[in-house]
């Protein structure tokens, strides 16, 4: 079997941003595929995924 996936479900195209507020703010770091500035609510040691552009943000006090 030779299937390829989707890049969205490709678990190598996950990529995780550490940060270490509750509050971020999101615009999709990309003049092209970027999206309007949207802020993310992030509880302690959880990850928070952007709806629009899929990046993915876990709290942390290691940062
Ligand atoms: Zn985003």
């Amino acid at each position: 079997m030779n299937q390829s996936l989707p890049l969205e479900n490709d678990p190598l195209a996950k990529k995780i941003t550490l940060v270490s507020s509750e509050t971020i703010a999101c615009y999709g770091f990309d003049p092209i595929f970027g999206h309007p500035k949207i802020y993310l609510n992030i509880p302690l040691d959880t990850e928070v995924k952007c709806p629009y552009c899929s990046r993915i943000y876990l709290r942390t006090d290691l940062v």
